[in-house]
């Protein structure tokens, strides 16, 4: 027998050949022996041809052997036509034959055209082989798989250790873990395939835990498995979990393009520009293909973690820009509120004849709403559909909502998303809302609340931003009645929280804070910036704190907001002069926003702080939102 069973971590693996009797002993150059042998040589199409066209010269076409040689070598050419016909051609087609050709369609996803293979093979009383089964169960669909599986019972298969493997991995594909496991904990010997196979099926179904049980316990690992355990940290928001993976990796292998999007994906998540460059430098220095995957992984990365130039110097490099490097960049413009630059790449675009997808307008209209340019926003909008032929989805309407709400416009973004095409999602009315708490319209806000209690649309953030509102406007008996909802309904506020990289460590802090090594320093500096903001004149906004209390107790609980302690530290553990990247996860406040200013301006320091929504880079006392945000 042949070697290779078959493996899912490589595409194209063949199912074994019948074995000839005897290995080809002298034979005449165009003997089918000769020519067989040659088959496994061939290195393309073109080499195949010659070799099918040689055996047809020389009346070998019939040679069963070379037959079979010549149906497999074309389907892994991925040629099922050419691979199929040879397969007709045949009389009495063996199990080998059959086997071939079921993986041949199990490869190209044609898992139904492999059953009726099937079905036809038992009905001429073709027996099938182990090899069979598995390749029937390659890629297969869960309900498919579970009328296979009796069937490898009853052939006897079904401990055989590639159709075991392949039956774990249609459970564990099709998300049903449990059976996958009681299969895998049984299986004599744990191959890499059904391990991978295993891992994967948690990731996918966010079972990190049980992942990374097996993952650890692995005799060896290739780079697949690196890769699923690692994506599957980025792909759960776990991105310090996959950077200290991906840490370990390198210790033992070379990750490959795979990993290094997702670390990528990590870093940006993170807003850790400094590990962010040391990848980029890892991929120029160790022959990682720059391909287009990588180039927009790399975008992405340094518009995340503020460095919008760095982004926009990877993009010019990049060959062969898609449609999706394209994207990139322009919602990296559109996250910094950089909407000049990212309506002359749209435009661009255009002049080089890349199409713009459904992406590349939600990055447009994020600038505009970024910008407040309402009425370019609303031709883009209107020219999707009449120039572009793209249908408005629910987000292009959400960015529509997003930039008439903030640009003040409350009533006819109310009316928009009553008229909208299709059904408004909660993400669309949180916007509506968050615009009505920034122009402090109480009003509208109740309606809408009131519309959405009537519906039973209402969510956790529906109770959170109307508290928020009534909060703003000193209405204790309105933030009073929403605690109370939001305690009955068992919501909780998420708390802020700001982070800043400082010699590739990540230090996080929440408001008021004093679990960091370096407390004491922080509140001395943060002591001092009180001072220097007073000498310059600064009145904290304590109508935005939430807290029916006194007014010292308000200035005293803005002080200590997460980001100011973020940048105190900073400031005292970075070189003078150098930037400060501050990252958020809720919006900044308009009181730190305003004192963060005046800190650029003391300090001589640039600042750039990633919230929730944008990017603000501080500099000279300004910040880049022009204060709209
Ligand atoms: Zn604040
Ligand atoms: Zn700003």
């Amino acid at each position: 027998m042949l070697s290779p069973p078959i493996s899912i971590a490589t595409n194209r693996s063949i199912p074994p050949s019948p074995s000839p009797s005897s290995t080809a002993r002298h034979q005449p150059s165009h003997s089918p022996e000769t020519l067989a042998s040659l088959i496994a040589t061939t290195k393309n199409i073109r080499q195949l041809l010659q070799i099918h066209a040689a055996a047809i010269r020389h009346g070998h076409d019939n040679h069963l052997i070379l037959k079979f040689k010549l149906q497999r070598s074309y389907s892994s050419f991925g040629r099922l036509d050419s691979s199929l016909v040879l397969f007709e051609l045949t009389h009495n087609p063996d199990v080998f034959f059959y086997t071939s050709i079921i993986h041949a369609h199990a490869v190209d996803n044609l898992h139904k055209r492999g059953l009726q293979f099937y079905v036809q093979m038992i009905s001429q009383d073709v027996e099938p082989n182990e090899f069979t089964l598995s390749a029937l169960l390659k890629g297969c669909a869960l309900e498919h798989g579970k009328t296979l599986h009796p069937h490898a019972i009853k052939l006897g298969f079904d401990c055989n250790m590639h159709v075991r493997t392949a039956l774990v991995d249609v459970y564990s594909r099709g998300g049903d873990l449990v059976s996958a496991r009681q299969l895998f904990d049984k299986m004599p010997e744990r191959s890499l395939v059904s391990l991978t196979s295993m891992i994967t099926g948690y990731v996918k179904n966010g079972d990190l835990d049980n992942a990374r049980v097996l993952f650890d316990g692995m005799p060896e690992r290739d780079a697949v498995c690196w890769n699923v355990m690692i994506g599957g940290y980025v792909k759960y928001g776990k991105p310090t979990e996959a950077l200290t993976l991906f840490r370990k990796m390198l210790t033992k292998m070379n990750p490959n393009e795979v990993t290094i999007v997702a670390v990528l994906s990590a870093c940006g998540q993170l807003g850790v520009l400094e590990s962010g460059k040391w990848i980029h430098s890892y991929v120029k220095n160790n022959s990682i293909h720059m391909n287009v995957h990588v180039g927009t992984a790399l975008i992405d990365m340094y518009s995340k973690c503020g460095g919008l130039d760095d982004a926009r110097m990877v993009f010019d490099q990049l060959k062969n820009k898609d449609v999706i490097a394209y994207n990139s960049m322009i919602a990296a413009y559109a996250m910094h509120g950089c909407c000049r630059e990212a309506l002359i790449l749209f435009s661009d675009m255009g002049r080089r004849r890349t199409r713009p997808t459904d992406i590349s307008f939600i990055g447009i209209l994020n600038a505009c709403a970024h910008s407040g340019l309402v009425s370019v926003g609303k031709g883009v909008f209107l020219s999707m559909k009449t120039k572009h032929g793209i249908e408005p989805s629910i987000e292009h309407y959400g960015c529509m909502v997003n930039l008439l709400g903030r640009a003040g416009f409350l009533e006819t973004a109310y009316g928009f998303v009553k008229n909208m095409k299709v059904d408004p999602d909660p993400v669309i009315w949180g916007t509506l809302l968050d615009s009505c708490s920034l122009h402090g319209n109480v009003h509208l806000a109740e309606e809408i609340v009131k519309f959405l209690v009537d519906r039973n649309l209402a969510n956790s953030g529906t109770y959170i931003l109307l508290s928020n509102l009534y909060g703003a406007t000193s209405n204790w008996v309105g933030v009073a009645r929403m605690r109370t909802m939001m305690k009955t309904h068992g919501v909780q506020k998420e708390p802020g929280c700001s982070s800043i990289e400082v010699r590739n460590t990540v230090h996080e802090f929440v408001a008021g804070d004093v679990k960091h090594p370096n407390s004491k320093e922080i509140y001395m500096m943060l002591e001092e910036i009180n001072g220097w903001l007073k000498g310059h004149g600064y009145r904290p906004r304590t109508d935005i704190v939430l807290h029916d209390v006194g007014k010292t107790e308000r200035e005293r609980s803005l002080a200590v907001h997460s980001e100011r302690l973020a940048i105190a530290f900073g400031l005292i553990s970075t070189e003078p002069g150098s930037s400060i990247k501050i990252v958020k996860n809720l919006r900044v406040c308009s009181d730190c926003h305003e004192v963060t200013k005046l800190i650029s301006k003391i300090t001589r320091r640039k600042i750039v702080v990633r919230d929730r929504n944008r990017f603000h880079h501080f500099t000279d006392g300004s910040c880049s939102c022009g204060d709209y945000w």
